[in-house]
């Protein structure tokens, strides 16, 4: 027997439909009645919905469009006077703080090049609390929340694992900073799943399904499926740089022996090539010196046959390289994709799309301000409850 569902609360259905609106006006400014279109809503509820954000400033009309025929219609657009996102990363020898808006467009953003590794706890949120506050006063905007990346494995509210920057170990730092800023919306996650997210929201730049690996002194992934940062269990998912690609092979930071990042880490390939920094072996390749031209070569094997392995498990058709091999990508790609296109199984139906990101060293802090950014437009009770209305009236959407 199927029983029928029960009636639906209708603050509910608001809700969705502000959802849908809201999603819509990422894919450009439109008029009302495009926007109906867009989401498949009457015009009418689309006008109800409309004229709060409206009030609130959360969204603006552009002027008058004489579009041809037909009635000459207002765009709508997220406003320039909206809430903002505040993105953060923190990261083994820099901190980076980016203010975005609702459609992604970048309000501000400051990058502090500093050495993490040895600072205490106390000192590196008094530092990302400067910054913050800093950055967020040049925006000029009243903050929706904060998204923080760091370079860790986090689970639940606590970073479990942060080997590059000992303090965050075992430390709730999100509640910290909320705290420390009196600001209560912080999300706090992994570096490599907020810079996959950057590629994922508030547009959809490499699909479904896809890897997006940052290398740097450790190798991350971000794994997205269906749509959906993929976490695992515990937090532990994308940890390509120690998947094994030599039995025995050379002494890794986990403990174990022959783990990717000994051959394709940053650290690794400037080794291998007798390079001071990622500038010197840039310059070296274009000068024509073998000995870098075969660390690369090595290296994009290397990550090549970890990323084969890794595929042929979840089956994505898009690679897409940040950070260091972001700088890197035309002369490590050559051997990443000759791994992947004689290892993955699924090749000779589907070759396997490498891609660079196009945010380069801005990705992670972008993907940390994304997790605010898309957590208020899919539950948009947020937006309203940090928006004052135009009027000074407390507004509902
Ligand atoms: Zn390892």
């Amino acid at each position: 027997m199927t029983r029928l569902p029960g009636p639906v609360h209708l603050r509910q259905v608001r809700t969705g439909n502000l959802q849908a609106l809201l999603v819509a006006i990422l894919d450009g400014p439109a008029s009302r009645a495009e926007l109906a279109q867009r989401t498949g809503l009457t015009k009418a509820t689309v006008a109800s919905l409309v004229e709060p954000l409206l009030r609130q400033r959360i969204l603006a009309e552009d002027p008058v469009v004489n579009a041809g025929r037909g009635r000459p219609s207002r765009p709508l657009r997220f406003s320039d006077a909206a809430p903002v996102a505040i993105g953060v990363e923190i990261n083994v020898r820099h901190l980076a703080v980016t203010v975005q808006r609702l459609d992604g467009s970048t309000a501000a953003e400051r990058r502090v090049e500093i050495d993490n590794r040895r600072r205490g706890i106390d000192e590196l949120i008094d530092s990302v609390a400067g910054l913050v506050s800093a950055t967020l006063t040049e925006s000029g905007r009243e903050p929706l929340g904060i998204g923080l990346a760091v370079p860790g494995i986090v689970h639940g509210d606590t970073v479990v694992h942060a080997p590059n920057v000992p303090a965050l170990t075992g430390s709730r730092i999100g509640e910290r900073l909320a705290a420390a800023l009196g600001m209560p919306m912080v999300m706090v996650d992994n570096e490599a799943n907020l810079a996959a997210l950057a590629h994922l929201w508030p547009q959809r730049l490499a699909g479904d399904d896809f890897v997006y690996v940052s290398g740097d002194v450790g190798i991350g992934a971000g794994i997205v499926l269906g749509g959906s940062l993929f976490r695992g269990g515990s937090g532990f998912a994308g940890e390509l740089g120690h998947v094994i690609i030599e039995r025995g092979g050379r002494p890794c930071t986990c403990g174990s022996y022959g783990c990717v990042e000994q051959y394709a880490g940053l650290h690794a390939i400037l080794a291998a090539a007798g390079a001071r920094g990622l500038g010197a072996l840039h310059d070296a390749l274009r000068q024509g010196d073998t000995r870098s031209r075969s660390a690369v070569n090595c290296a994009g094997s290397a990550l090549g046959t970890a990323l084969a392995s890794l595929i042929n498990v979840c089956d994505v058709g898009t690679v897409v390289l940040g950070g260091g091999y972001a700088t890197l990508f035309d002369d490590l790609a050559p051997g990443v994709r000759a791994e992947l296109g004689s290892g993955v199984l699924a090749a000779v139906r589907r070759p396997v799309t490498l891609t660079v990101s196009p945010f380069g060293r801005t990705a992670v802090a972008r993907g940390a301000a994304a997790l605010i950014t898309r957590r208020c437009c899919l539950a948009p009770e947020l937006l309203s409850a940090t928006v004052p209305s135009a009027d000074g009236r407390s507004t509902t959407g």
